[in-house]
C-alpha cells in the first residue's frame, strides 16, 4: 500500500493553493511539486520536514502538466536532490521552446475576431510566475500507459489531454486512487485551453473533444479517492464528472443561443457571455468559447466562415 500525503502550496493565482502529492515509499516520489516562489518553496521544505522527510530524499518528481503553479519548483528539487523529472513531451516542448510557443498562439487568438487595443492587453500580460524550464534536469519522457514501481506498490501513468495536450493522471490500482492534476477538480470545471497541434502546424487540437472522451474514459475506472491538483479530495467522482458534462452541454446552448441573433465571431460571443473580462481571463474566455465552437461546428450543428482572417459564425 502506497503511502500518500497532500501538501497544500500556496499560488498567487486566482485558482489558490496548489496540492502537491508526496509518495513517501522507495523511491520517494513527489507529484507536482507547485510553483517557483520563496513562500511556496518555504511551505514545502517545512511541510516535508513534519513528515521527516528531505527535498534530497525525493528520487522522482512527476509533473501532471506544465502550467507554472504546478510544476515551477521542480528544477530547484531535481537539482538539490539529483532526481528524475517524469513529464509527456508535449508538457516537456512547452518548456523548451516558450519564445517560439507564443507565436504559435497568437494567429488562434487574432482568428477570434479580438480588436487591435483588446489584443495588445491581451499580449502585456505578464505572469505572475516564471516561465519554467527543463533545461539542464534529466526528464524522463512519458507518454500514458508506463508503471512506475515502488517499493511497496506502483502508479500506472495515464494521459488526459485537454486542459492541456501532454497532461498525465496516475492512477494506483491498489488502493484505486486517482491522481487527477488539473483534469478533475471538485469545484471548477477545467478550461479546455486553445493550444497548436504539434502533428498539423497552424492548426488547434480539438481540446474540448479530447476532454469529453477522457470524461468517458475515466468513468470507466474503478476509483475510490480522487486527489485533485487543487481543492480537497474527494469520492463521489461519478458526480462531478456529471457536473462537468453538464457544464458543457449548457455552454453549447448559450452560444447557439447567442448566434439566434445572426453571424458572429468567437470573440464577439465571448463579450456577450462575459463581459468584464481583463488581461489573462480575456484568453480564458475565448478558449473556452473557441474550444465549444470547434465541437459545434464538428458536430455539424453550427456553420463557420473565414472572412478576412476572422473566423464567423452561424445556426444551421
Ligand atoms: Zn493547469
Ligand atoms: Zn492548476
Amino acid at each position: 500500500m502506497l503511502p500518500v500525503y497532500q501538501l497544500v502550496i500556496p499560488t498567487p493565482y486566482p485558482v489558490g493553493p496548489v496540492n502537491a502529492y508526496l509518495i513517501k515509499n522507495d523511491p520517494v516520489t513527489i507529484i507536482d511539486p507547485g510553483p517557483d516562489t520563496p513562500q511556496a518553496g518555504k511551505f514545502l521544505r517545512e511541510m516535508l520536514a513534519s513528515l521527516d522527510c528531505r527535498i534530497e530524499d525525493i528520487k522522482r518528481i512527476v509533473i501532471t502538466h506544465a502550467h507554472p503553479d504546478h510544476c515551477g519548483l521542480m528544477a530547484q528539487i531535481a537539482g538539490a536532490a539529483d532526481a528524475d523529472v517524469l513529464i509527456h513531451h508535449l508538457e516537456e516542448d512547452k518548456l523548451i521552446l516558450k519564445p517560439d510557443y507564443y507565436k504559435e498562439w497568437l494567429p488562434f487568438v487574432v482568428e477570434t475576431g479580438v480588436p487591435a487595443d483588446v489584443l495588445r492587453e491581451v499580449e502585456d500580460i505578464k505572469d505572475k510566475l516564471p516561465h519554467p524550464s527543463v533545461r539542464g534536469l534529466r526528464t524522463r519522457q512519458m507518454s500514458g500507459g508506463e508503471s512506475i514501481t515502488f517499493d511497496r506498490g506502483e502508479l500506472k501513468i495515464m494521459h488526459f489531454p485537454g486542459h492541456s495536450p501532454g497532461h498525465l493522471c496516475l492512477y494506483d490500482p491498489d488502493q484505486k486512487f486517482f491522481f487527477s492534476g488539473d483534469f478533475l477538480l471538485p469545484h471548477i470545471t477545467p478550461n479546455p485551453l486553445m493550444e497548436p497541434d504539434r502533428e498539423k502546424p497552424g492548426r488547434r487540437l480539438p481540446s474540448l473533444r479530447q476532454y469529453l472522451s477522457g470524461l468517458d474514459e475515466l468513468e470507466k475506472l474503478n476509483v475510490t479517492m480522487v486527489f485533485p491538483g487543487h481543492g480537497g479530495t474527494f469520492n463521489d467522482y461519478n458526480s462531478v464528472i456529471n457536473v462537468g458534462r453538464r457544464h458543457h452541454q449548457s455552454q453549447f446552448t448559450r452560444i447557439k443561443d447567442k448566434l439566434q441573433a445572426g453571424e458572429l465571431n468567437a470573440f464577439q460571443i465571448s463579450r456577450a457571455m462575459y463581459p468584464d473580462l481583463k488581461g489573462w481571463d480575456i484568453f480564458l474566455g475565448l478558449s473556452e468559447v473557441v474550444a465549444h465552437l470547434d465541437l459545434l461546428v464538428e458536430k455539424g450543428q453550427i456553420n463557420c466562415s473565414p472572412k478576412q482572417g476572422v473566423n464567423y459564425y452561424s445556426n444551421v
